[in-house]
């Protein structure tokens, strides 16, 4: 009788020791403690859903936004965004919930201001894990209206914008053996008439993505996520109109999931991809269903 007890209470020891070493390897994977994040772009929507889920998990984050553009060829059609005074109350919001938290004014378009971005992360954090390349315009213009301009302002943020920004990080994100994530968009599988530089700029965001991966390994994992309709300026200011169609009616016309996507959703999946060393060079759909729905 004594002996069954022993044994049933060395096996309930056992059990528990598992579940203790579990969790702790667990923690251990999972959370992004001490870790310093860069998030572009992140006065606007989806790159404040990113920073929040980010923070939440454990990371400190510098936001680098603008508030004012050189062009109008935005979704705000207006070169006063805002974006630098937008992120300081993001900031805020991080620091209230205990983590630390740093706006930059940087545009991203521009090689200086990116490298001064990467090393100011660096001299007040002391070191850099995660460049999250978020920033992003769109406007609506069939090609054969496009002027340079337009073509040339939408290529330079979305996609030179991750070329400048990666580059600065890179040395960085090697010695940390951290990881790039970039907002991409079912725009870079895809076509749409009208966005022919969006499309194009969202394709090049996924090209370098896969190349970086291959540059980077094993020290750093590079990958993208791609967003399908989440209801930003972007929609609110350019598509919906564009579309001429309520933006719930459009929900429920192309998404199978009957839902559009928020912030929250690609702010919980920077956490897991940025958590996982065996993912890279991968271009993450968060839509809902919206590419498979062909027929
Ligand atoms: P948003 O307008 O809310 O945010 C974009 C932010 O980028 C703004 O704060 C703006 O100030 C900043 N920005 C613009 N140009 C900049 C520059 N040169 N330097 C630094 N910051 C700059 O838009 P959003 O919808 O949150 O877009 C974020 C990203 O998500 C973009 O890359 C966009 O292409 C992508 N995306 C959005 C959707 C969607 O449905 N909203 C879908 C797919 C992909």
């Amino acid at each position: 009788m004594v002996a069954v007890s022993e044994r049933m209470l060395s096996r309930h020891m056992l059990m528990v020791l598992y579940d203790v070493l579990v969790c702790e390897i667990m923690v251990e994977r999972t959370s992004l403690d001490g870790a310093v994040s860069i998030v572009t772009g992140a006065g606007g929507d989806i790159g404040t859903g990113i920073a929040l889920e980010l923070a939440a998990a454990g990371s400190d984050i510098v936001i680098a936004d603008v508030d004012v553009l050189e062009t109008e060829y935005n979704q705000q059609s207006t070169q006063e965004v805002s974006g630098a005074t937008r992120a300081q109350e993001v900031a805020d919001d991080i620091e209230a919930h205990g983590q630390r938290a740093h706006v930059i004014e940087c545009d991203v378009t521009k090689p200086k201001q990116v490298d001064a971005m990467v090393e100011e992360t660096v001299s007040e954090f002391g070191t850099l894990d995660l460049l999250v390349n978020n920033a992003g315009v769109i406007t609506v213009t069939p090609v054969e209206e496009m002027a340079d301009a337009e073509w040339d302002s939408i290529m330079d943020v979305n996609a030179k914008g991750v070329f400048l920004a990666s580059r600065a990080a890179i040395p960085h994100l090697r010695e940390a053996e951290g990881s790039i994530i970039n907002t991409a968009s079912i725009a870079g599988d895809i076509g749409a008439a009208g966005l022919g530089h969006y499309c194009a700029s969202k394709h090049a965001v996924i090209g370098l993505t896969k190349s970086l991966s291959l540059e980077l390994a094993p020290d750093v994992t590079v990958n993208a996520i791609c967003p399908g309709i989440v209801q930003t300026p972007m929609w609110e200011d350019v598509l919906t109109p564009e579309l001429d169609e309520p933006y719930e009616e459009t929900i429920e016309r192309v998404i199978p999931m009957g839902r559009d996507q928020t912030p929250e959703d690609m702010g919980r999946t920077a956490v897991f991809l940025a958590e996982n060393r065996n993912i890279t060079g991968q271009a993450v759909t968060v839509d809902g269903g919206i590419l498979q729905n062909v027929i």
